[in-house]
């Protein structure tokens, strides 16, 4: 199917494409199908803030509500120079899809400011923050539209939207945001989350497959939360981590790399991650295509495309970015035989954990780590075997079922509730 390359790296293309074929095979209603469609809402907001240097810059914000069908919205605040309204309309979808697939009270919504954190002081950064929270704060709150961080946005940017949003509404309110900090109503093993998760769906693709920790090798491609904390905890675990790349490169060594010492490196020394001694040096974009047993893509959208599928080398691919792979690349990568973890499966644990947060917060009553990692375990696993049943019952490939699984779960919400007119 030939197509502009523009049209297969736009997101929400990508997140249409998907959402139509698992529409269709599950029958659903024409009413339901345009209802899901679109979003229930798309704020734009053009955020003035005053410099360091004393001059006003404007930033454009964005917040997409994408459903509240299953309870408040939910989605994390991306800041990045590459922003768009279609990447957060079709980021806000997934998350949608997401809070169905392992049926959590959520709906979907996804948050972002065309600006580059890198390039701005700390004092620049919460400005922007703030008066991007004052902006939004009418439809933001703990039963509304609940924000967590995404690439670029931390847990001191939730502690201001925190902060900002108590100022608003005259109360502390810690449970309008997840991925705080422990002392302000954090969650214990939010941090990890997302890597956990992306770990226990390994745990489970490896014992499908036959193979073992110890002799599985895996390339992860992005090294911020997700991929450092997932490599971290599969390395711990035993898994051979053989490959490992950020935004300025890549390493690559055959009889593993030293993660522990890499995460220092990175993030203690704040060294370059591609000019770690324990690997041989290549580009984010080549370690790719190496050899592996299990492809965690980390970092971004759109890195394996129809152009470079064929050249993918795994067993299995387990999504930690949110659209890694273009819907073009689907049927490669299913003709290769790959066993797929979709993102809206894999990278689940990070909004289960931010569940099991803002439940904490509103209960005022804080659990254990060995107590959130447990309730992790349990829907992540359940969640897999959900997805992987109704795939092989099906004969649909593992993406599409989770598609279906969860599109049901709201069509279903949705009929319960009727249309208010
Ligand atoms: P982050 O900002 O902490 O880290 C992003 C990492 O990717 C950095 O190491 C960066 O250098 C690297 N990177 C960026 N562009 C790259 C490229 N072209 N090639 C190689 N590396 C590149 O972000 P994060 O929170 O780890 O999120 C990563 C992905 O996971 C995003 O798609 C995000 O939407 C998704 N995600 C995050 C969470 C979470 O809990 N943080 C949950 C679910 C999904």
């Amino acid at each position: 199917m030939p197509t502009a390359v523009s049209e297969e790296l736009n997101v929400y293309e990508s997140a249409e494409a998907r959402f139509e074929i698992a529409a269709e095979k599950l029958g659903l209603e024409q009413g339901l199908y345009r209802y899901m469609k679109y979003p229930e809402r798309e704020i734009t907001v053009y955020i003035p803030v005053a410099l360091d240097s004393g001059q006003i810059a404007v930033f454009t914000g964005y917040r997409v509500l994408h459903s509240t069908v299953r309870g408040p919205g939910k989605g994390g605040v991306r800041f990045a120079p590459d922003v768009s309204i279609d990447e957060v309309r079709a980021l806000a979808a997934w998350m949608t899809w997401k809070c169905a697939v392992v049926d959590i009270p959520f709906g979907g919504a996804k948050g972002g400011v065309i600006c580059n954190p890198a390039k701005l002081s700390k004092s620049e950064l919460e400005r922007v923050t703030r008066r991007y929270t004052a902006a939004l704060s009418d439809w933001l709150g703990p039963e509304r539209d609940i924000p967590a961080p995404d690439i670029g946005t931390n847990d001191q940017i939730m502690a201001w939207i925190m902060d900002t949003y108590s100022m608003h509404v005259r109360q502390a309110t810690t449970a309008v945001v997840t991925g705080k900090p422990l002392d302000l109503g954090g969650s214990q093993g939010r941090k990890e989350a997302t890597g956990r998760g992306l770990m226990i769906c390994c745990d489970k693709a490896i014992s499908k497959l036959g193979l073992k920790r110890d002799s599985t090798r895996v390339i992860v491609q992005g090294f911020g939360n997700v991929g450092s904390e997932g490599s971290l905890l599969m390395h711990q675990a035993g898994y051979k981590i053989i490959g490992a790349a950020d935004v300025n490169g890549a390493i690559y060594n055959e009889n593993g790399l030293d993660i522990p010492k890499l995460y220092d490196w990175v993030y203690h020394q704040r060294r370059s991650l591609p000019e770690f001694a324990g690997g041989e040096r290549t580009t984010a974009q080549e370690i790719l295509f190496r050899s592996c047993d299990i492809l965690v893509p980390a970092a971004t959208e759109n890195q394996i495309t129809s152009q470079n599928a064929h050249r993918v080398d795994c067993k299995i691919l387990c999504e930690g970015a949110n659209g890694p792979t273009t819907a073009h690349a689907d049927s490669i990568i299913e003709k290769k035989g790959i066993f797929v973890i979709p993102d809206i499966l894999g990278n689940a644990g990070g909004v289960t954990v931010s569940y099991f947060e803002w439940v904490q917060d509103r209960q005022g009553f804080f659990w254990r780590e060995s107590e959130v990692n447990e309730r992790l375990q349990d829907v992540m696993e359940h969640s897999f075997d959900q997805v992987v049943r109704y795939a092989e019952a099906h004969s649909v490939n593992n993406r599409i079922a989770a598609y279906i699984v969860a599109i049901d779960r709201v069509a279903r919400a949705l009929k319960l509730r009727g249309f208010y007119a």
